[in-house]
């Protein structure tokens, strides 16, 4: 009798099925329509989800394993159906990538032979992450980064980190380069993925657009993109890893996220792809080390941090922010701040932004206009090519929003308009004036700043990182201060209201 094995949208590899041969293993697929309800999910997300996940049912055909590939209302009742179909021995699964998938196993497995395998997508399983969570005392990313370089002898000479540092920061924060990079090698889709656009474009209550959908959905493609990205952009990746240039989706990053959270990429041999290429190209160490700790570092962090602190991280609320979001992140082309307005249409044209303007401009000005992080947490993962709970949550409720307190980040990431005009070609080509503080013509992020900073000074001025702008901030005179306020309050109140006319249901799938 034949195993059935589940394979999730997040499990696209043929190696992490190594140990489970087609003559003792049957594959189960499903298309939960619940999962794809569940939020108004961009329609390129979508496309490149189901599309890979069709094509991977064709290359475990070609390896000779039997797939019962299901289109079922949601997960549960297409892994009753098939248990009842097939009866198989056992029903394994890699332990879900997200909360809710873990929920829906473990409420099956009571009545059904499931059993969860250890999750082989990461460098380091979740347990020992847990374990090195709870052996610290201060949880940052830096020194599990540092732990991980020596635990898996990464960029490690002598015992000591290469080139005598372990960060390179200092030269990786240049402002935007003014050469252009290549295009990515787009792929033109075939008849499986027009099948998909065609379904997904007929669709209501999605976002953006799937009819220029160009994006790999396949092992193969994925890996060419990743050839591509350390060919032509990795040499220039940590100078310019900070930098934002209108329209430029990409800048110097490599969008391989989207390829690994699929599973059609090993973080492992992006790592090691990653050093040979930085030989074969001449690539400095600055830039190697930036993408090295992204991968190595804040990825795994970020994964383990998710599975330390559910389920109440989906709780955290920090400022007790309650305002919803704007609907311009839905409609990007009412929106008057340059900024903000190219980095959203960024996300509805791609399904993607980079780092940055995720975290210094999407989520920045999020947090200043006082938005509830779970309401924008929830834009992401509907919004991003590349967003599953795992890895958007921590980053948007840690990183982003410090709505967790501090348990991920030292300080907020907020900042006035001189931090957007000092790494982006925005200023240049907006209505408001980065230079003025106030005033109609004033850019909003420098009033909202210092008001964000005065409303929440009981729970941010003891923070040491936030010492010295308390001090600029209490310089301020009064008439100053009322302006400010005045200003901002004024602002928030025309903020196109968001209309939250979707519920999401957390763990539907
Ligand atoms: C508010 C916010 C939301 C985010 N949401 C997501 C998300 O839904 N999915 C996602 O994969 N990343 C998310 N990130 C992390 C990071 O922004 C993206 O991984 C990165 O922008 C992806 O683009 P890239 O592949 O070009 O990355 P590169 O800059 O080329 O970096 C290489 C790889 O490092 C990994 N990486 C880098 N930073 C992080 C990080 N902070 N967390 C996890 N992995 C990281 C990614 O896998 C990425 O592909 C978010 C960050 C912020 C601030
Ligand atoms: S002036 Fe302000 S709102 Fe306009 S692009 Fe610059 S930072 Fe953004």
């Amino acid at each position: 009798m034949k195993n059935t094995f589940l394979i999730t949208m997040c499990d696209l590899s043929l190696e992490a099925l190594k140990a489970y041969p087609p003559d003792e293993t049957r594959i189960l697929m499903i298309e939960s329509q619940r999962k794809w309800q569940a939020l108004p999910f961009h329609r390129k997300k979508m496309v490149l989800g189901i599309s890979a996940m069709r094509h991977f049912a064709l290359e475990l055909q070609r390896a000779g394993y039997e797939v019962d590939y299901r289109h079922e209302p949601d997960f549960a009742s297409g892994i009753e159906a098939h248990d009842h179909q097939y009866q198989p021995g056992q029903i394994l699964a890699f332990q879900p990538r997200e909360w809710g998938m873990l929920q829906i196993l473990q409420r099956l497995s009571e009545n059904l032979p499931l059993t969860q395998i250890p999750n082989p997508f990461y460098f380091l399983p979740r347990e020992e992450f847990i374990r090195w969570a709870d052996s610290q005392q201060n949880l940052r990313m830096e020194n599990f980064y540092r732990w991980m370089r020596r635990r898996e002898n990464i960029l490690i000479q002598n015992g000591k980190p290469a080139g005598g540092q372990w960060n390179f920061d200092k030269q990786n924060r240049r402002p935007p380069p003014n050469r252009a990079y290549p295009d990515p090698p787009f792929v033109e889709p075939d008849a499986i993925t027009r099948e998909v656009i065609q379904t997904v474009q007929a669709q209501e209550g999605f976002w953006g657009s799937a009819d220029d959908f160009r994006l790999p959905v396949t092992r193969a493609e994925a890996w060419t993109w990743m050839e591509h990205f350390f060919r032509w952009r990795f040499a220039d990746f940590g100078p310019y890893e900070d930098a934002m240039r209108r329209g430029d989706w990409l800048v110097t990053h490599s969008m391989l996220s989207a390829f690994l959270n699929l599973g059609l990429l090993h973080p492992r041999e992006v790592v090691e792809r990653a050093i040979q290429s930085a030989e074969e190209y001449a690539v400095p160490l600055n830039s190697l080390e930036g993408f090295v700790r992204q991968v190595l570092g804040w990825r795994e962090y970020i994964h383990g941090m998710y599975w330390y602190k559910m389920p109440e991280y989906r709780t955290v609320n920090y400022f007790e922010l309650e305002r919803n979001l704007p609907d311009w992140y839905w409609q990007p082309d009412k929106c008057e701040l340059a900024c903000l307005r190219d980095s959203i249409e960024m996300v509805k044209q791609h399904g993607f932004a980079h780092h940055i303007h995720r975290l210094m401009v999407l989520s920045n000005f999020a947090t200043l206009a006082g938005v509830n992080p779970l309401r924008l947490s929830e834009w992401f993962w509907a919004g991003f090519v590349d967003a599953y709970e795992w890895v958007e949550l921590p980053n948007v409720l840690g990183m982003a929003t410090y709505a967790d307190g501090g348990l991920l980040a030292s300080k907020p990431y907020i900042s006035s308009g001189s931090y957007i005009h000092k790494m982006s070609d925005y200023c240049s080509d907006c209505r408001f004036d980065v230079h003025q503080k106030l005033g109609e013509n004033a850019c909003p992020f420098n009033y909202l700043y210092w008001y964000f900073l005065d409303r929440q000074r009981e729970k941010l001025s003891q923070n040491p990182r936030m010492t010295v702008i308390y001090r600029l901030q209490e310089r301020k005179s009064a008439e100053e201060k009322a302006a400010i306020r005045r200003e901002s309050e004024h602002f928030l109140a025309r903020l196109p209201q968001g209309n939250s006319d979707y519920h999401f249901q957390y763990d539907a799938g």
